[in-house]
């Protein structure tokens, strides 16, 4: 089965690779389709990843996965949350994350709560299946940027039970507990059930 993950970032892919069941073969949007790109303008993760999902499904004409993910500060009420990726858009995440601890400055380390969400949505065209699943992990804001590894915000984010940022404890522990992972576990159980999931409707 080949299924298609509506992304243009490599990173994702990579991540998805290695929780994906062995029966199924994913490849990125951006294999096949050159500049294309899903206004991401909803105001939650679920509502931005079924409209990424139906959308680049519609063009492709093929079963797609589409997720949307950010990270959330509970003292910030949730930012930058569905703005993870477009608040300061024409800065990097160097300077996003450095804007991010600023706002941090004066609090103490148990009260920087914070969590990555990823929500999934896998949608066929064909016979009209779409559902979705959420993940997340919890963790605490750093005090500064630290570690080189994976991208966006995971140098400022300690997952819990660890004491080293995502960025310093890079792919191989990232990928055992991440949000992306909890999210895509649950959707590839869903998904493998799916021809059972057609006899019963
Ligand atoms: P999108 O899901 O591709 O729209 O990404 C949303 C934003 O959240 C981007 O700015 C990412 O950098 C950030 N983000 C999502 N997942 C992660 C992650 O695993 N680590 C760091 N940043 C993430």
């Amino acid at each position: 089965m080949i299924i298609y993950l509506a992304t243009n970032n490599k990173h994702k892919l990579k991540e998805i690779n290695e929780i994906k069941p062995k029966n199924i073969q994913i490849k990125g949007m951006f294999e096949i389709l050159k500049d294309f790109e899903v206004n991401e303008d909803g105001k939650t993760f679920l509502e931005n990843s079924i409209k990424k999902a139906i959308e680049t499904a519609h063009v492709l004409r093929a079963p797609v996965i589409a997720d949307d993910s950010g990270l959330e500060i509970k003292i910030l009420n949730g930012f930058p949350g569905v703005y993870s990726a477009r608040f300061m858009e024409n800065y990097s995440y160097k300077d996003k994350m450095k804007y991010i601890l600023k706002k941090l400055e004066n609090v103490p380390f148990e009260k920087r709560d914070a969590r990555f969400v990823c929500s999934a949505t896998y949608y066929n065209p064909k016979n009209n299946i779409l559902f979705s699943v959420e993940g997340e992990v919890k963790g605490k804001i750093a005090f500064s940027i630290l570690g080189k590894k994976g991208f966006g915000y995971d140098p400022i984010f300690i997952p819990n039970g660890e004491t080293l940022t995502f960025g310093q404890l890079g792919e191989s522990i990232k990928n055992k507990i991440s949000h992306r992972k909890r999210a895509f576990e649950k959707l590839f159980s869903l998904l493998i059930n799916i021809p059972k999931l057609e006899i019963i409707s």
